[in-house]
């Protein structure tokens, strides 16, 4: 089969869709396959950081993100044990490195449709849902997809590259080999959403409450029609059964120990349970295979990095395949993307999402002072805070990326 002119990305999630934008515009025909039918409405990333808005921003999308979210400048550390607030982080010291310095509240499938609506726009991009990528392959001239239709029958999709946006079990990073180290939490994350509004009880719309045994996170997005729903993030003991978990009565004892107002008259909207883990590949890319977002890496939640650190994985490669585009060599553009993306991974999202959810729920009484006092002194220190939220906001991330060789 020739190879057409044309890169393939497997995966329509939030980082497939903005990859495969920036490439059309670029000029790149590109086809992009989701085996779902319409974005999941489930409810994962939550929150649009300033690195990632200031990126959006010659994408033109960042005027739906900041009409559709809620601009989101601080956020809170609390402790639960001792039901006070223990830290304040304020992005608008920011101002300066980003325009953008608040992050943006945003449901997920809601960024994922801004882009796409702005992908389907450009004549160089295709989208073809719902279908399988179900094997991958590819030799020195190009890639190969073979997908299932609906009907059951196989498509051979062919291009100059492939790019696995197919999330954390993915198929193209498994078919390069990468290995994908780290571990998994023991605990379930169940996130449960409610109408029931939280925002006078002094909580900020992002809101991290640490407490040994039972923390929670608490976050507020739009909702339907901007009416605000909150969502709650509770950790399941090991020896709590899934259905336990899912249950209102399990639920509702969260909210009783965690959270203000009466229990029993919080309307649950929303419950989804999540296994965590933290992985990163030990490769970015195989001939002409390349991976970006969570194919490449994953994360646990708090702190809200995984989704923004896939968008900085999309761009930064995009700018690099329109180079080869234009004819530049392949082989060490390649091998900065790995450079820059695989070792940022590691040293700011792997890292401080680790701490957080390390400080959420410390044990060891001595080692919790510890970590909460950290979080008030640099909260109280102009320099400290402004290096927290630098890293928090992976501003210094996409910085640091960036100048890598
Ligand atoms: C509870 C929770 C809260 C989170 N909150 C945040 C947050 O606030 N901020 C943040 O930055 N991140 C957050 N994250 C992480 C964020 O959701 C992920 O990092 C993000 O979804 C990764 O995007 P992606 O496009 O790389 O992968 P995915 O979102 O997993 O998308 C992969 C896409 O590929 C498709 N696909 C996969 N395999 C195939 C196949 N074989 N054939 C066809 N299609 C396929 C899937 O249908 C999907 O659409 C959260 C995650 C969870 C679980």
């Amino acid at each position: 089969m020739q190879t057409p002119e044309r890169i393939l990305i497997a995966g329509g999630g939030p980082v497939g869709t903005v990859t495969g934008l920036a490439l059309a515009r670029a000029g790149i025909p590109v086809t992009v396959f989701d085996r779902l039918a319409e974005p999941a409405a489930d409810h994962r990333a939550a929150t649009l950081q300033p690195s990632t808005l200031d990126l959006f921003a010659p994408l033109g999308l960042t005027p739906a993100i900041l009409r559709e979210g809620i601009e989101s400048p601080v956020f809170q550390w609390r402790d639960r044990v001792r039901d006070e607030i223990v830290a304040e982080f304020d992005y608008r010291m920011l101002a300066g490195e980003s325009d953008f310095p608040f992050v943006i509240q945003l449901e997920q499938h809601k960024t994922i449709q801004i882009a796409l609506d702005a992908a389907l726009a450009e004549p160089n991009f295709t989208l073809i849902r719902p279908v399988e990528v179900q094997a991958v392959r590819q030799d020195a001239d190009g890639a190969e997809v073979d997908i299932t239709l609906p009907d059951g029958s196989i498509e051979t999709h062919r291009g100059r590259w492939l790019i696995g946006c197919d999330g954390g079990r993915s198929l193209v990073r498994k078919s390069i080999g990468a290995s994908f180290e780290g571990f998994t939490w023991a605990e379930r994350f169940n996130i449960v959403a409610t109408n029931k509004d939280f925002e006078g009880y002094n909580f900020r719309y992002r809101n991290y409450c640490a407490h040994p045994d039972r923390w929670c996170a608490l976050m507020k997005v739009p909702g339907e029609n901007h009416a605000g729903v909150w969502r709650c993030l509770f950790p399941a003991h090991e020896d709590e059964s899934d259905e336990y978990v899912m249950s209102d009565q399990w639920i509702r004892e969260r909210f009783a120990e965690c959270l203000p107002g009466d229990a029993a008259a919080i309307e649950i909207v929303h419950r989804n349970m999540y296994t965590v883990q933290q992985r990163v590949a030990g490769q970015f890319y195989g001939g002409r295979m390349i991976l970006a977002g969570d194919a490449a890496h994953v994360n646990n939640p708090v702190g809200g990095m995984g989704m923004n650190s896939g968008f900085q994985d999309g761009l930064n490669l995009a700018a690099k395949l329109v180079q080869i585009w234009q004819g530049a060599e392949a082989e060490p553009l390649l091998a900065r993307y790995d450079r820059q993306r695989r070792l940022t991974a590691i040293k700011y999202v792997q890292a401080q999402s680790i701490a957080n959810k390390k400080t959420l729920d410390e044990k060891d009484p001595a080692m919790r002072a510890e970590k909460l006092d950290a979080l008030r002194r640099q909260a109280a220190d102009p320099v400290a805070a402004m290096d927290f939220v630098r890293r928090a906001s992976l501003v210094a991330m996409w910085r640091e990326s960036e100048s890598m060789q």
